[in-house]
């Protein structure tokens, strides 16, 4: 056989190949989702509210009491949507329990549902240092924290979270934290990302909050800071060796970082 010819079996097989290459990338251009093997029904009904959202939450929900009730008094609130997703709430704990955190940080709280869902799984001797701006909206669910009888465990601080990060840092505690959630103000992410890293300890955890801002980061406008600030982290969060990620379309979109 020459060293160019191919058989009749190879020739087949190619062809086959190319069709099934360009069927894959055209069905991909024309329904995205299809090239991620996410069916279209599954998708629509995926939509927060929606019958398969509502399943998830049904079939995996384990909420402790205390958690529920301030999550039913902070959807009252008119800001109640700045809660985080109680699905993803409780990833974090459960992710928080596999590496034993011991010492977290929150940076913001609003009414503290993420602060208590800590504090439930934090060790009796362990701490949650909650770092937020408005006492008001901290006060909503500061009896509710002792309700649970996690009290305690929390280290509230009423001033800007980037002020409450460099104390910790001047009080020497770089690497000793195992566990942080950003979920305050979106243009200050890049410096909660950096200072956190820093009090990270090597395998502890960063969870970075609302990473998809509603879809707004596919398309971010000049003059909208938030989601440059959100879309620029993103592209170097995805670069930056000091970490493994994970990005979740969970919530608003949470990425997981792992301090390596
Ligand atoms: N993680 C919260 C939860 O579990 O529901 C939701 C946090 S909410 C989306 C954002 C919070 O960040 C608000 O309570 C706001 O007051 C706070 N915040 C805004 N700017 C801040 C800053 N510079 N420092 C600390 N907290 C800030
Ligand atoms: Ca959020």
């Amino acid at each position: 056989m020459p060293f160019f010819s191919v058989t009749k079996e190879m020739a087949i097989g190619t062809a086959v190949l190319g069709v099934a290459f360009a069927t894959g990338v055209l069905a991909g251009k024309k329904y995205p989702f299809l090239a991620f093997g996410i069916p279209r029904s599954s998708k629509t009904l995926l939509g927060k509210g929606g019958p398969l959202w509502q399943y998830i939450l049904d079939h995996s929900l384990r909420e402790h009491p205390v958690l529920k009730k301030l999550r039913l008094l902070t959807l009252d609130h008119p800001w109640g949507r700045m809660m985080v997703s109680c699905d993803q709430a409780q990833l974090m704990a459960n992710l928080a329990k596999l590496i034993k955190a011991k010492k977290a940080i929150e940076i913001g709280v609003f009414t503290g549902y993420n602060t208590l869902n800590m504090a439930l799984v934090l060790p009796d001797d362990g701490k949650v240092v909650a770092c937020d701006i408005n006492e008001d909206y901290v006060s909503i669910g500061k009896p509710l924290w002792k309700e649970a009888g996690v009290e305690h465990k929390i280290d509230l601080r009423i001033k800007p979270a980037i002020q409450t990060l460099d104390e910790l840092l001047a009080d020497g505690e770089a690497g000793t934290y195992d566990f942080a959630f950003i979920d305050a103000d979106k243009q200050s992410y890049n410096e909660y990302y950096e200072k956190c890293l820093r009090l990270i300890r090597k395998g502890g955890i960063i969870a970075i909050d609302n990473v998809l801002w509603h879809g707004k980061v596919l398309k971010p406008s000049k003059n909208d800071m938030e989601t440059q600030s959100l879309h620029h982290l993103n592209e170097k969060i995805f670069r930056d060796v000091r970490v493994n990620i994970s990005m979740l379309p969970m919530g608003d979109g949470v990425t997981l970082a792992f301090k390596l």
